[in-house]
């Protein structure tokens, strides 16, 4: 059976199989340590899950509108208004089953066959592909690690083409943790004005924000921005409820409706009793949050200190998000790569190898220099984890 063109597109993911290799480790025995998570290892709070509880025993059921119930809908637009400063109507925002697929549908209905997507890398590893079915032609754009990995005026000028419709920012970043303060936001803006173009702006980790730095994004700049920035955003990483798939897209009205309109054809609503779950989330007490975000911190600084004593091993050290990228670049000539190998996946072969610790390869978010470490695992298991990378890399000579 020959499967149909738009998916024989889409590469398979090197990670799987890295995946499934430290599935099978463990599956023997073996003790990983497992960097490559990309969720919290926190519980969702209590009185999140009884709000779904309740919305069960209350029969809260069945089919809701397609595009959110107007409470979640309401409790959205409270946190964009007070959180960030920016005003929406019901109408300009979507609820959908996950961030990821609120990103889906705008991809879907804002961009046609060869329009180009301007993705700076680092990049989440699902753009590139969510773009190529919308038929759209992404554009990755390398930053310099000495930039924080981010995009700089100049760089987005140099590849901007009259074909190319949009952007997508990422902060804090996934996989970097590279924060883009508002100064660097206003450069950007300039350039992006010049040339109307769409910004898609996920802002999933925006509460995951470390040294008491404040959140901006491009919408939050300039007012003629809002007008064609998409903000997304959901509950799975500020409330550790990615399993509950709740993520939304606040946005011009008309694409919303297309969005929502594709929506109602393919999946219909995100889950009822989620959508209460995440009406609890938005409107209830933060402190699990903040919480959270000072655990995170703690890890944040002593997985970077334990990294940057590891000869030749060098790290920026995130401002958000529950990632590190270091880059290990310096061991790639000890090792040999496989025919069709990343440098970066050869290393991360090596590393779950010999020092039984599973990471996510660079080259998987187009920087084949770093591994993608997740500190979202126990304190411990990042002091048994940095160290077991020490070693098996100092097997290596260093
Ligand atoms: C996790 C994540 C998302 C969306 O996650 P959902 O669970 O689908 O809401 C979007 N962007 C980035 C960069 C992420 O890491």
């Amino acid at each position: 059976m020959e499967l149909a063109r738009r998916i024989r597109q889409i590469p398979p993911s090197a990670t799987l199989a890295l995946n499934a290799k430290a599935k099978q480790l463990q599956a023997q025995g073996v003790d990983v340590v497992n960097f490559g998570v990309g969720e919290p290892d926190f519980e969702t709070p209590e009185h999140i899950k009884e709000a779904a509880i309740r919305a069960i025993r209350e029969g809260f059921t069945r089919y809701t509108p397609v595009g959110g119930i107007p409470e979640l809908k309401e409790a959205i637009i409270r946190r964009l208004e007070e959180d960030l400063g920016l005003k929406y109507e019901p109408a300009q925002i979507m609820v959908s089953c996950g961030g990821k697929h609120a990103l889906y549908n705008l991809f879907q209905v804002l961009f046609d066959a060869g329009d180009e997507v301007i993705v700076p890398a680092p990049f989440w590893v699902s753009y590139p592909p969510m773009l190529m079915l919308a038929e759209a032609t992404p554009i990755i754009v390398r930053t310099r690690e000495e930039n924080g990995f981010r995009l700089t005026p100049e760089e987005l000028k140099a590849v901007i083409t009259p074909r190319t419709k949009g952007l997508i920012l990422n902060s804090p970043s996934n996989p970097t943790g590279s924060v883009y303060p508002r100064a660097e936001l206003e450069a950007l803006a300039e350039v992006v004005l010049a040339h109307r173009l769409i910004v898609i702006s996920d802002d999933i980790y925006d509460k995951i924000l470390f040294d008491g730095q404040t959140f901006a994004n491009l919408a939050m700049v300039d007012p003629r921005l809002k007008e064609q920035t998409f903000v997304l955003n959901g509950v799975s990483k500020t409330y550790a409820m990615t399993g509950w798939r709740i993520g939304y897209a606040a946005g011009p009205a008309k694409a919303i409706a297309a969005a929502t309109n594709l929506q109602s054809q393919s999946t219909s609503n995100p889950t009822s009793i989620a959508q209460k779950a995440a009406v609890a989330a938005l409107t209830g007490p933060q402190d699990s949050v903040a919480q959270m975000v000072a655990e995170f911190a703690w890890r944040r600084d002593d997985i970077h200190r334990r990294l940057l004593e590891i000869p030749g091993v060098k790290s920026l050290r995130p401002g958000g998000a529950f990632y590190i990228f270091p880059n290990v670049s310096a061991y790639f000539d000890r090792i040999q790569a496989a025919p069709g190998q990343s440098r970066s996946g050869m290393l991360a072969e090596y590393l779950l190898e010999e020092a039984r610790v599973a990471a996510v390869p660079g080259g998987e978010f187009g920087e084949d220099t770093c591994i993608r470490l997740s500190f979202a695992t126990s304190r411990e298991r990042i002091a048994t984890g940095v160290s077991r990378i020490a070693e098996a890399l100092q097997k290596l000579g260093g």
